[in-house]
């Protein structure tokens, strides 16, 4: 069953019922839902990595419906293709700036500018623009990326069974990581840059009790060597003394934090301490009626393709409801 789409035909083209901001697995989720619910949402999918952080992975083997897995960039590419076949537009732009109002004014037009100057207006917009991962910037990084580099632990851990692991970071997000990785690995050298961890006490205290685990503080990841196309070692220098060791690492597991993107909004919308869109309770309401966001750059915690796609089906179900309101 379809709705009456409530696009305005008003002789402006750039007009829409809803705008979705971002084309990763909660984009095109959003996108699924509400052209199934008989709108014509316009996704803009940004210019450089249309298809979000999968698009840079190589196996997805935590996906559901997947028995064998499958590679990131089919699975985006099947989610564009599952939008397109229910009416989502697409365009390949970035959002640069956003005029949102002040929310006053229930079900008035929220418009976003992009890079190449088109502005598009809708009275409901979902922003689902996800967050980056944090790099070393270190030789061997991108050459073994989704070689044995990783910056997922609940995504890859599986993949470094009795095999040694390494993890870059000090705060909660790196012990958390390194605490499931002892599951898998025959151990896991946690390595940090300061001789103090940001992390919380008591997950610390139990990292140290973990026979699998050991530390290398006030030290840093200079290089990541390769055998055969895959990660094999790193190279860890003592900030203090200057001193190089090279420690076998199958698995090197980046943990120095995601970077919400949400710059363009430039203090459109409510952020969390952390820099992350805050959201009403369960729901992916922001703190403007009409707006909506979904997935990593809401969620600092779970940060899965699963999870994005979750809350990209309920920020479509809220917008839905709102769009319906105005009717
Ligand atoms: C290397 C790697 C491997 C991973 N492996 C797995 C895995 O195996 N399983 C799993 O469940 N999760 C995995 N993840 C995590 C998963 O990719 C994310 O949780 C998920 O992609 C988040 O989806 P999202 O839709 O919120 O945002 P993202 O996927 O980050 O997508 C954000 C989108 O916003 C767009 N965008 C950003 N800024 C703008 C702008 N200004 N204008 C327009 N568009 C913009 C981008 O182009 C992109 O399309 C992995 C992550 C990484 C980095």
């Amino acid at each position: 069953m379809t709705q009456e789409n409530t696009q305005q035909d008003n002789g402006e083209k750039n007009v829409r019922d809803v705008i979705i901001v971002g084309s990763g697995p909660a984009g095109y989720t959003a996108a699924i839902y509400l052209s199934r619910a008989g709108y014509k949402p316009l996704v803009i999918a940004g210019a450089l990595t249309p298809g979000g952080q999968l698009i840079n992975t190589t196996e997805v083997e935590n996906y559901p419906g997947f028995p064998d897995g499958v590679m990131g960039p089919d699975l985006m590419d099947s989610m564009q293709k599952q939008a397109e076949k229910f009416g989502a537009e697409i365009v390949f732009d970035d959002v640069v700036s956003v005029d949102f109002g002040d929310g006053s004014d229930a079900g008035a037009m929220k418009s976003v500018t992009c890079d190449q100057g088109d502005v598009y207006q809708a009275p409901a917009i979902v922003v689902t623009t996800g967050s980056n991962v944090r790099k070393l910037d270190v030789p061997g990084e991108k050459e073994y990326s989704g070689k044995g580099v990783s910056y997922c632990a609940t995504c890859d851990g599986f993949f470094f069974r009795n095999k040694p692991i390494v993890v870059i970071g000090g705060g909660d997000s790196a012990f958390t990581d390194a605490e499931f990785l002892t599951r898998f690995g025959t151990s896991v050298t946690l390595i940090h840059r300061r001789d103090e961890f940001r992390a919380a006490k008591i997950m610390v205290d139990r990292a140290k009790a973990n026979d699998k685990m050991s530390f290398m503080v006030n030290s840093v990841v200079d290089k990541i060597n390769g055998e055969d196309g895959s990660a094999k070692s790193v190279i860890v220098r003592n900030v203090k003394t200057g001193e190089t060791t090279e420690i076998p690492a199958a698995g090197v597991f980046v943990a120095v934090g995601n970077t919400p993107t949400t710059e363009f909004l430039n203090g459109a919308l409510k952020l969390d301490q952390k820099g992350y869109i805050e959201v009403d309770g369960a729901s992916t309401r922001t703190s403007l009626p009409g707006v909506f966001a979904a997935g990593d750059v809401v969620d600092s915690v779970y940060r899965q393709a699963v999870s994005a796609a979750g809350m990209g089906c309920r920020a479509a179900l809220d917008a839905q409801e709102y769009l319906d309101s105005l009717q």
